[in-house]
């Protein structure tokens, strides 16, 4: 190897150094930011969403492959439920019966949705909290991580993110 060659393979060596570097620091600044503006860890999110889709809607989906309705199946479920409820073959839940449990939980949060979004809208809560713990710890999913960013819609401008 000449010394050209050498030159060029130490360059090549330290832009990958740099290029790796850049990208860790990268991860961490978004990360930092997703906690500090999102997550306080209050289960505020954990507790009630909502979506405009009826539980047979979320299944409809979760059938099409969508990950994210599959997902949402494994977590949450809508007040207003039967204790025997489940997606696949109990799934139908009374409209009003489901905003006056959610009300319950977070009165204002559900007032200020249904006052702001036009359609039917459903609200649902995580199975996996238990005293304001999340029992999942090493499973949690992406919906919790990158939540409010989610396909299924289940936040609106300007409502939560303050009490998260
Ligand atoms: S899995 Fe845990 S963090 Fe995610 S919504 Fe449920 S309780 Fe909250």
């Amino acid at each position: 190897m000449n010394n050209l060659d050498l030159e060029q393979k130490k360059n090549r060596i330290l832009y990958r150094e740099l290029f790796h570097k850049a990208n860790e620091g990268f991860k961490e600044q978004i990360t930092n930011l997703k906690v500090k503006s999102y997550c306080k860890k209050e289960r505020v999110c954990c507790k009630v969403r909502y979506t405009g889709f009826t539980p047979a809607e979320i299944l409809s989906l979760k059938q099409e492959n969508d990950d994210t309705s599959s997902e949402y199946t494994r977590l949450f479920i809508p007040y207003g439920a039967n204790s025997d409820f489940d997606y696949e073959n109990n799934n139908q839940v009374d409209i009003e019966l489901n905003h006056q449990q959610a009300s319950r939980v977070n009165k204002d949060y559900v007032n200020s949705v249904l006052a702001k979004l036009p359609g039917p809208v459903y609200f649902y809560l995580c199975k996996h909290l238990n005293n304001n713990e999340c029992t999942l710890k090493d499973e949690k999913s992406f919906l919790c991580d990158g939540y409010p960013s989610s396909v299924t819609r289940m936040r609106i401008q300007g409502l939560a993110g303050r009490s998260c």
